[in-house]
């Protein structure tokens, strides 16, 4: 089987990453990682805690420009965004962007899904009159849109809401209405051309032991005949390549027989 040596899916101090863009590049060298992309949270007006500012959006793209240069030759440096569903459009030029949803907008409110499983039940019980099935079929909806809204190549962490079901007791998997919605959204974004990314930052952080998304929801991607990366989503040094190798065993297990990496001429397919 392959190793991975890339990771699309990084973020830094620009925005609420621990590292400098410069530690993460060594890190990735010294985890004998040949390239590495930055995908920084792009501005949500609603919501400034994590994500970047528009100066400080430009100061990202000045500094991956340098650190391009300066490890030529050492690791190729790609430059992303992570695009929110309720992002601005993208400030800076970009190689790609991932885009995710991260909020459910519900009466004039954006409910953050991955704040904190409180959040969750309280905004459930708030607004959706406990049923917290009708507040996943909001999250898949968006989702379902999140390439017609961010032209996105790349779907993250397309479950999220998981992050707080590693126990299962937030929401049934299995229930119907949360099945058809998730499939709802990866019909949708398969035939946007979309791939798929398998995240392991919920993993490496200790939230739960599957990635996004779930196996139920790889199988079905698979099935559909959907295109899958692996990423880390790391915010930090010592996360950049955490199982990402191992995702691969996992993705096989679920069907697919390939998946997608990024190179200077654009997204290419790789045998795993
Ligand atoms: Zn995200
Ligand atoms: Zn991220």
């Amino acid at each position: 089987m392959i190793e991975v040596r890339q990771n699309l899916h990084t973020h830094t101090n620009f925005c609420d990453g621990k590292n400098t863009a410069e530690e993460m590049v060594l890190s990735a060298v010294e985890k004998g990682m040949t390239s590495i992309g930055f995908s920084g949270h792009a501005l949500t007006p609603h919501d400034t805690s994590y994500c970047m500012s528009a100066e400080n959006t430009i100061r990202y793209r000045d500094e991956l420009l340098r650190l391009k240069d300066k490890y030529s030759g050492v690791i190729s440096i790609y430059i992303g965004l992570e695009q929110d569903y309720y992002s601005v459009s993208p400030l800076i030029k970009t190689e790609y962007l991932i885009g995710s949803v991260h909020y459910v907008y519900k009466n004039g409110e954006h409910i953050p899904v991955d704040e904190s499983r409180s959040i969750v039940e309280s905004a459930v019980d708030r607004l959706y009159g406990g049923d917290i099935y009708s507040f996943l079929e909001d999250y898949y909806k968006t989702a379902a849109n999140i390439y017609s809204r961010t032209k996105c190549d790349i779907v993250g962490h397309l479950d999220l809401p998981e992050k707080f079901n590693a126990d299962d007791t937030l929401f049934d998997r299995n229930n119907s209405r949360y099945v058809l919605a998730y499939e709802y959204a990866v019909k949708e974004l398969i035939s946007n051309n979309c791939i798929f990314e398998i995240n392991t930052g919920a993993m490496s952080r200790g939230y739960t032991k599957q990635p996004y998304p779930h196996s139920n929801i790889l199988r079905k991607i698979a099935q559909l005949g959907g295109k899958i990366t692996v990423s880390s989503d790391s915010h930090d040094v010592s996360t950049i390549d955490y199982s990402l190798t191992e995702m691969l065993t996992l993705s096989k297990e679920c069907g697919f027989t390939e998946m997608y990496q990024f190179g200077k001429n654009g997204f290419y397919s790789v045998d795993i």
